[in-house]
């Protein structure tokens, strides 16, 4: 099957959008930019047997290759638009384009994104790169940069459940690694609250360290204020830590916010739960409480920075 076959069978669901003047096509799609706004732009690769097991269902890799992207863009507190596919795979396998396309559109639709173009190619390997666009008011970017002292630290859902289930294929989890749900709508509701932000994709601390090292700032967490699904709550404390710290693919938002400002965000009412684990202060590092008491940890599988 030739590659523009491919394209026209699986990749061409063309809804009308704003925007978008021309779409799947031509060399190029032509987008109108809104007034006044920014392009945020970001892309992200899944590699089969890296990012996700051999075996996962291809409608979850469909909308996970787009779900992680869009989890990037929610993070910098703009409105995701469109995404761009770039598809490299070994052989045409129709089941598998089916059900990879349904869930890629499926994310879509979801969140109200359109595909407007991409790449198709044959490669031994399977590899997907989405990269993802989206609009934002001039300058009202939530960067990583911005956390201040005495800013409390928020992270939406709940974190540890992905890692937790990738240790325990078919677990009532299986769902949350393997349809990531962004937080596209909180994320906009921080716009102009949010004093930094970031998506946890590499598990909460690496990524809280990202803010910090940006902010040049330190952090106080306290475990018991972890949000940890039921289903963990019955490991041991460390186990339960080691997911919901350093486990990773949990795409929720982590942000700092001031005191006043997260009650703001609170009266809009956020479809999904958000928790206060933490503050920011100016000593550097990160440190952990457990009702208050100091807690060191020691978590496996990443370099705790000082
Ligand atoms: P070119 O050779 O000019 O790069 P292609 O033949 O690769 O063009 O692609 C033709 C059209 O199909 C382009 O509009 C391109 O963006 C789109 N396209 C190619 N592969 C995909 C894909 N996997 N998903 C969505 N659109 C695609
Ligand atoms: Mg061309």
């Amino acid at each position: 099957m030739a590659e523009f076959s491919i394209i026209e069978t699986y990749f061409n669901r063309q809804r009308a959008s704003k925007q978008v003047d021309l779409g799947i096509g031509d060399d190029s799609a032509v987008l109108s930019p809104p007034a006044h706004h920014q392009l945020v732009i970001c892309a992200d690769t899944l590699v089969a047997g890296r990012h996700f097991p051999i075996n996962t269902p291809a409608h979850a890799i469909g909308w996970k290759a787009v779900a992680v992207n869009l989890s990037d863009i929610a993070a910098m507190a703009a409105k995701p638009h469109s995404i761009l596919l770039a598809l490299s795979m070994p052989t045409v396998d129709h089941d598998w384009l089916q059900g990879f396309s349904d869930g890629l559109y499926a994310c879509c639709e979801r969140y109200g994104v359109q595909l407007i173009g991409g790449d198709t190619t044959q490669n031994p390997h399977l590899s997907l790169t989405v990269t993802a666009m989206g609009w934002i008011e001039h300058g009202k970017a939530v960067l990583r940069s911005g956390a201040q002292v005495g800013d409390l630290i928020v992270v939406s859902g709940r974190i540890g459940d992905a890692a937790f289930a990738l240790q325990h294929p078919g677990h009532p989890l299986q769902k949350r690694l393997d349809y990531p749900t962004p937080r596209c709508e909180l994320g906009l509701q921080l716009q102009g609250l949010a004093s930094s932000m970031i998506d946890i994709s590499d598990g909460l601390v690496q990524d809280l360290g990202h803010i910090l090292a940006a902010s040049r700032v330190g952090a106080q967490v306290e475990l018991n204020q972890l949000p940890i699904d039921p289903h963990l709550q019955s490991l041991a404390e460390k186990l339960r830590w080691q997911y919901a710290l350093a486990g990773g693919d949990d795409y929720e938002l982590c942000f700092t916010i001031s005191q006043e400002n997260y009650q703001k965000l609170l009266a809009l009412q956020p479809q999904v739960t958000t928790s206060v684990i933490g503050h920011i202060q100016a000593q550097p590092g990160l440190s952990f409480t457990l009702n208050g008491k100091a807690q060191p940890l020691q978590l496996h599988g990443y370099q705790h920075f000082a």
